[in-house]
């Protein structure tokens, strides 16, 4: 991005004035500033383009406001120019970001399009699922009417669905002081299909999607490159614990004897049941608290544990923020503590987080901690993190989330 330059002659838009901390915050890269590193937005609406500017006002660039989260203002552009136009912004950065999938994304119908602030459209989220698109917006100055257009405009110029459909997440929706909305269809009728990825033709992995029902988006694409990867090293017996629609079951079940699933969702096992049988495959599923499961699994010093060739650990997010870390380091210490003790000499052992606030490194020593006391030792075939069309842009550590370790069992 060009570098910033003084304020910008004839200056259309709102200015808000950052204090020192927050210039130095934009200067490190990072697009946020927040509410506190805020000198001044006197008169600014709500979701509003703004411009922004240091305590003397010079310019440094073109921003989203929000009045009501903690995150006041997400940098557009850094340009010397202001941005005259968001709707037309957005369906620019949609066609960039539609052009880095197609390099990039290969053997899928399904995968995300826009992934907010890295693909420079915060606040925005695309999913494609064959011929269905799936929109979430996070921020105010995304929900207005016209940035709604310019996106629907362009995903069907260059995607041609057959429908568009909106999930609203309404927790957010409330922090944002946005009116209640429902989930529903944006553009023509269609909100179900099927989608695959990993494969072309009958070798690929098919699964149902119902953009009006399920979790996150309807899928969590961000595993996607894992899947193959577990498939790879798959054999013999399998459990795929916090399965949901059955993501790691499906692909294992192609190369693993006997497959069995894990998750405490009623509705996320019917769908992976309805999965299985489109794939042709023979899946168990189990609707269990997986702490539980895994303590009876283990084994007591009376029951000998059950044993699996390969273990997929793939639990929510346990550290929601900052605060959580604690516990949710127990929670996965006790997890992976479990599933590894069903391991013998020669198992695959999968274990993933998806808790930003839990880095790599502690992960890593987490489980580390978990083979110590399950007596097991671990030889680190693959650090894996989220497939390429959930991009991680350096400048934004809040882009990289997802940790999958794929680890060979020696003893
Ligand atoms: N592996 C899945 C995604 C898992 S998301 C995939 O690739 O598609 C986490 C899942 O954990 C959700 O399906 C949720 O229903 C389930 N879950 C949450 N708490 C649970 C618990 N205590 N026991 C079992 N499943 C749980």
């Amino acid at each position: 991005m060009p570098k910033p330059s003084s304020a910008p002659a004839n200056s259309a838009l709102p200015v808000v004035k950052l204090s020192s901390r927050g210039v130095a915050r934009l200067k490190s890269g990072h697009p946020w500033v927040y509410r506190s590193d805020i000198a001044g937005a006197d008169g600014v609406p709500p979701g509003a383009m703004v411009g922004v500017a240091d305590s003397r006002g010079k310019f440094l660039g073109t921003a989203l406001y929000s009045s009501s989260s903690q995150i006041a203002i997400r940098m557009i552009s850094r340009s010397g120019a202001e941005v005259s136009d968001l709707p037309t912004l957005v369906g620019d950065r949609i066609r960039a970001a539609l052009a880095y999938r197609r390099e990039f994304v290969s053997k899928t119908d399904a995968y995300r399009i826009v992934f907010s602030e890295a693909d420079f459209l915060p606040g925005l989220i695309i999913d494609r699922y064959n011929d269905v698109i799936s929109v979430q917006i996070l921020t105010q100055a995304m929900d207005a009417e016209p940035v709604r257009g310019a996106l629907i405009e362009t995903i069907v110029e260059e995607l041609k669905p057959t429908g568009i459909v909106e999930r609203v997440d309404a927790r957010i929706r409330d922090l944002e002081q946005l009116p209640p909305r429902e989930s529903g269809l944006l553009w023509s009728q269609k909100s179900s299909t099927i989608f695959s990825m990993n494969g072309a033709g009958a070798n690929a992995v098919r699964f149902h999607y119902d953009g009006l029902a399920g979790q996150k988006t309807g899928a969590f694409l961000d595993q996607r490159e894992n899947y193959a990867a577990a498939a790879r090293y798959a054999h013999g017996k399998a459990l795929d614990v916090f399965c949901y629609q059955g993501g790691f079951a499906l692909h294992l079940a192609g190369k693993c004897s006997t497959v069995t699933g894990v998750d405490s969702s009623r509705p996320a096992l019917e769908m992976a049941d309805k999965n299985a049988a489109l794939n042709g495959r023979e899946v168990e599923w189990i609707e269990a608290n997986a702490f539980d499961l895994l303590r009876d699994y283990a084994g007591s010093g009376r029951q000998p544990a059950q044993k699996y060739d390969i273990v997929v650990l793939d639990p929510p997010a346990f550290a929601k923020t900052k605060r959580d870390l604690d516990k949710a380091h127990s929670g996965y210490k006790e997890l992976n503590l479990r599933a590894l003790k069903m391991l013998g000499p020669g198992g695959i052992f999968v274990t993933c987080s998806c808790s930003f606030h839990v880095s790599a490194a502690d992960f890593l020593e987490v489980v580390g901690h978990a083979a110590r006391d399950a007596h097991k030792s671990l030889r680190l075939l693959e650090s894996r993190s989220q497939a390429k069309d959930h991009p991680i842009l350096l400048s934004v550590p809040e882009t990289s989330y997802l940790k999958c370790l794929i680890f060979y069992v020696t003893g």
